[in-house]
């Protein structure tokens, strides 16, 4: 069994409010909602971020903003907005190490981000 936590969400060792899910993609309830509505979306193969992604991986991450975007719609977020986060190495802010997009909306986002 992977030590990665959203390894473990994938193989449904570890409990998650799962609110999508397709062949390549999940998405669940972020535990610590800094918003009213805040999804991640997740590879279910393991990346550490978009820094461990190829060329080859480009689809999966073209499939993974998409599934950001059904999100949102299953959210009631298009009307008035949400913002999409992937924090990534250190100074990113990223806590961890598997691929996620932060997906963020319900009330409005500052900016810049802290
Ligand atoms: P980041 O800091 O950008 O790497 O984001 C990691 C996110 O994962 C944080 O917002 C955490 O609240 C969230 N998180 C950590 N563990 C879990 C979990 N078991 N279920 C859902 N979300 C989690
Ligand atoms: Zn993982």
């Amino acid at each position: 069994m992977s030590a990665c936590i959203f390894c473990r969400i994938v193989a449904g060792a570890i409990p998650a409010e799962i609110v999508y899910q397709d062949e390549v993609a999940m998405a669940f309830e972020d535990i610590n909602a800094q918003a009213p509505v805040h999804i991640l979306v997740i590879p279910q193969r393991h990346l550490v971020s978009v820094q461990d992604c190829k060329v080859e991986d480009q689809m999966l991450l073209g499939h993974l903003l998409v599934t950001c975007s059904k999100v949102a719609r299953l959210k009631n977020l298009t009307e008035s907005g949400y913002r999409i986060v992937t924090n990534t190495g250190v100074d990113g802010g990223q806590t961890v190490a598997h691929l996620h997009f932060h997906v963020l909306g319900g009330r409005h986002m500052a900016w810049p981000p802290g």
